[in-house]
């Protein structure tokens, strides 16, 4: 019975704030079943918003994104390079843009190409810092033997990825000059790199500079990215659920696995079946909202202890104290004085990745 609900409306707010303010190519990026959402619901509604520019991390989304939601025309990224055959023809197959990020991923996809008799589109990937997947910047002798002995890919793009434009500026900046620099050396070997591309929502809302030709989004369009900045996107997504029993509890009573919390007051709890199982409980810094407080928890459990910090749900709408530790499937909520009966409506701030899979989403 507990659901995540999902408010188009404000899917569609976020997505038309971020276009302004990208004021170019938006790709929309669909990783993690659409950031939590819903893989094909996200791609729907990014395409009735005009969006014609997706990308994807993972080989197996791709064929069920061309069947269900994206025309032949709409161009379909994999953020990630691959030297496996199977993989390489399904990117053949599927008019997908790939990514070389090494020699070995260019071969294998030439190979697939020529196998098929087609050319395959690619985006050569930089690595400026996140060391995963691309090419050093000081590679450029590889990457334009690539451009040169590949004659089934078609290079139409290359790209970076930043590590750490939701804190860190001057170490984006240092990404983008390092990437723009490798960009600007093979530009004079006289090769044709298409479109120049880096930004993801951080670096968009972040690190003005960083929007070059294309921006990938995906957690902005969730509303939940870390940023200072003024636009006034919404957090997509809450955990709908009810209360189920309420119990009434003498002073010095515990209550949850361990007893880590133990009342005060004679309390009045509302039992709600909500718990690690459907993503809730976990610190509230791990979702993508919370790194920097979570960096600043680490460094500081006195101060934590001392403010309380502590998870809370909505009742009918009033914010209400979780108590005691959250078990898989259920949590308690001090509702001392609320008036809550079972029944009543709990909602839950969450972000959708973290959300269970296994948590039905209903959209309205
Ligand atoms: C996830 C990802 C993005 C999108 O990042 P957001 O911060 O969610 O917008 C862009 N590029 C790459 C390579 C990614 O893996």
């Amino acid at each position: 019975m507990n659901e995540y609900v999902i408010k188009k409306e404000d899917l569609k707010h976020n997505i038309s704030l971020i276009k302004e303010k990208a004021g170019n190519e938006v790709i929309g990026v669909l990783k993690a079943d659409g950031y939590g959402l819903g893989r094909d619901f996200l791609s729907s509604v990014l395409k009735e918003e005009g969006i014609t520019s997706f990308a994807v991390a993972e080989v197996s989304d791709i064929e069920p994104l061309r069947k269900n939601v994206l025309d032949e025309n709409d161009s379909l990224l994999i953020m990630r390079s691959t030297c496996l055959e199977s993989e390489a023809e399904i990117l053949v197959n599927n008019n997908c843009i790939a990514t070389v990020g090494s020699l070995d991923s260019a071969a294998v996809l030439n190979a697939a190409a020529e196998r098929a008799g087609k050319t395959v589109k690619a985006n050569i990937k930089i690595d400026t810092g996140l060391s995963r997947y691309g090419f050093l910047p000081e590679e450029t002798d590889i990457i334009e033997s690539i451009y040169r002995k590949t004659p089934n890919i078609e290079f139409t793009g290359i790209y970076t990825h930043f590590s750490s434009a939701f804190t860190n500026e001057e170490l984006t900046r240092k990404q983008l000059n390092r990437f723009l620099n490798t960009v600007e050396q093979l530009k004079q070997r006289g090769i044709d790199v298409g479109k120049v591309y880096a930004a993801s929502s951080p670096a968009l809302l972040n690190v003005s500079g960083t929007e070059l030709d294309a921006v990938r989004i995906g957690s902005a369009f969730t509303g939940r990215v870390i940023t200072k900045s003024k636009l006034d996107l919404r957090k997509i997504g809450v955990l709908r659920s009810q209360v189920i029993e309420i119990k009434n509890i003498k002073k010095g009573v515990s209550v949850g696995y361990s007893g880590d919390f133990t009342a005060k007051r004679d309390t009045v709890l509302a039992i709600v079946p909500v718990g690690h199982f459907d993503g809730f409980g976990y610190e509230k810094a791990q979702e993508i909202t919370g790194i920097v407080s979570l960096l600043r928890r680490m460094l500081s459990p006195v101060k934590r202890f001392l403010k309380k910090e502590c998870l809370t749900v909505k009742i009918n709408g009033k914010t209400a104290k979780v108590v005691g530790a959250v078990g898989l499937t259920n949590c308690a909520v001090d509702v001392t004085g609320k008036n809550i009966k079972p029944g009543d409506t709990v909602e839950i701030d969450i972000s959708p990745v973290n959300v269970s899979a296994a948590v039905k989403r209903t959209y309205e």
